[in-house]
């Protein structure tokens, strides 16, 4: 296939939040198309109209934008037109074209009329499950003669569409997976157009619809997730009843959790939306999908920004076992794109994690945003996402000295005598002393309360680190004094070194 042909498309259906798995279906697409310079489309499925909600279609608009994964044709803003020559990109405005190819089939004969009711076919299923097999059409209206239909649709009775199989294996050339092949009773004679009364009646089935927008849109390369394989034989039917060329297709496997069942809330966050939320960045979760189902080359690198990616995907790399979805994994990224964000990008995002504290970034004063990107700049490389923030710096914005005596780590170093009297010693010094406590200062205290009560170590700072940050352990005293008194100093009501040991000891 010349390169300059390569068409794919996306084609979610607006029936919930972005979930990972798409996302890598969508990823995996914007890459392939990019890398063979082709086109990239994304369809909207929304032929489900009971569950298919505008919303979702936003939010997944937004989602692929935050990825960074731009499409070439679909759907634009409501009510602007839709862009490429191939649309509309939205299946529910592209019901006449479907009608117009089911007159094609009758006409031809390919499909044919069915009228039997949901009560005749409950039935065949009901016999066929307790027979202990597979329920396949009886095919009762494949032969009804040209009067008979007639009659029935004067009657103004309700009928469905289906394609008539033909005889032969369903066979179709999978990039992933090689040539697949079902056997034609694996599909019976499948229902193209739905008969069902409510919102639906009338409507194509999915795979019919996916089949005429695939072939409309010369859609080269299928890439989908493999919960679509059982559907693909029926889609390989619809094809040649058209005798429309099939496309390429590659089915990506299924995502597992780290119990090695389907991926779902259980297991964590699922959708793009929420990871967002957290605090993950595009970056990291771009390159984490990409690593889910496909490999470099060289068998080793992992980080890849989107443009590295784009150069060193292909399908041939893509493996069909299941994907295991690491979080730790995902986290290790996150904080190595986090290490590499910009300051001002990063302080924004950031800012609303901790937007309770602090003022509006807009109408902060300098002092604030500074003070603010040098605490950010000493704490990310502690977080694996931005959510994790507001914990990591409670004790910056606020101090409770009798939560943090009930904490039993604490309460085990505090319970101590030595404890009691390097405390005594410290706070002696800071209420002799005035104005803002600098890391010199401290350090000076330190080697008295050493002298004075012969504590060292642990038994030494781990008392003052309580008192001061609510834990015995965490980040050097040299970097984060300045940042508690410079905080002090800014009214937000951040309590200074000097109150937080009169606060402490006072309890
Ligand atoms: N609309 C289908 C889905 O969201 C995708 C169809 C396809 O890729 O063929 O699962």
């Amino acid at each position: 296939m010349n390169a300059r042909n390569v068409r794919v498309r996306f084609a979610p259906s607006p029936t919930g939040l972005l979930h990972v798995g798409n996302a890598r279906t969508a990823l995996y697409n914007w890459l392939f198309a990019r890398r063979a310079g082709g086109s990239y489309i994304l369809r909207i499925e929304d032929t489900d109209l009971e569950r298919s909600e505008e919303r979702y279609e936003d939010r997944l608009i937004e989602d692929l934008r935050w990825l960074g994964l731009d499409w070439d044709e679909g759907p634009d803003e409501p009510g602007a037109p839709a862009s490429g020559e191939f649309g509309p990109y939205r299946q529910s405005h592209r019901q006449s074209i479907y009608a117009e190819h089911t007159e094609r089939l009758l006409a031809e004969g390919k499909a044919y009329r069915c009228f039997c009711t949901a009560e005749e076919l409950e039935a065949e299923r009901n016999l066929a499950s307790a027979e202990h097999r597979p329920h396949v059409y009886s095919g009762r209206c494949r032969h009804l003669g040209a009067a008979e239909i007639e009659r029935n649709l004067a009657a103004g009775q309700h009928f469905a569409v289906r394609l008539k199989i033909a005889d032969h294996p369903l066979r179709f050339h999978d990039l992933v997976r090689g040539v697949v092949e079902f056997p034609p009773e694996a599909v019976s004679d499948p229902i193209l157009v739905r008969s069902a009364t409510g919102a639906s009646a009338g409507f194509p089935v999915y795979n019919y619809s996916v089949v005429i927008d695939d072939a409309l849109m010369q859609i080269s390369h299928v890439i989908r997730g493999d919960d679509h394989i059982a559907n693909t034989p029926r889609q390989v039917a619809i094809y040649e009843a058209f005798g429309w060329p099939l496309p390429e297709f590659a089915h990506l496997s299924t995502i597992l959790g780290a119990d090695r069942e389907r991926l779902s809330k259980r297991h964590g966050a699922t959708s793009v939306s929420t990871f967002r939320e957290m605090g993950y960045l595009p970056e990291a979760l771009v390159n984490y999908l990409a690593l889910l189902g496909w490999g470099a080359e060289d068998g080793r690198t992992e980080i890849f920004t989107l443009d590295e990616l784009t150069s060193a995907f292909s399908l041939e790399r893509v493996t069909p076992s299941p994907a295991i979805f690491d979080f730790d994994k995902l986290n290790w990224l996150n904080r190595h794109y986090l290490k590499l964000a910009a300051p001002p990008g990063l302080a924004e995002l950031a800012w609303g994690y901790l937007a309770y504290h602090l003022p509006p970034r807009e109408s902060a004063p300098e002092a604030l945003r500074s003070w603010f990107d040098r605490l950010l700049a000493f704490f990310v490389p502690h977080v694996d996402r931005l959510d994790q923030l507001p914990a990591k710096l409670a004790f910056v914005f606020g101090f409770d000295p009798e939560a943090s005596r009930l904490v039993d780590e604490n309460s085990a170093v505090l319970s101590a005598d030595s404890s009691r009297t390097v405390l005594a010693e410290f706070a002696d010094r800071v209420r002799a002393h005035a104005g803002p406590v600098r890391p010199d200062d401290f350090k000076r205290w330190m080697n008295e309360v050493k002298a004075a009560t012969g504590a060292k170590g642990a038994e030494l700072f781990h008392p003052v680190r309580i008192a001061l940050t609510g834990a015995p352990s965490g980040p050097e005293f040299d970097k984060l004094l300045p940042l508690i008194e410079d905080g002090a100093a800014l009214g937000l009501g951040i309590p200074s070194v000097s109150e937080r040991v009169e606060r402490f000891v006072g309890v």
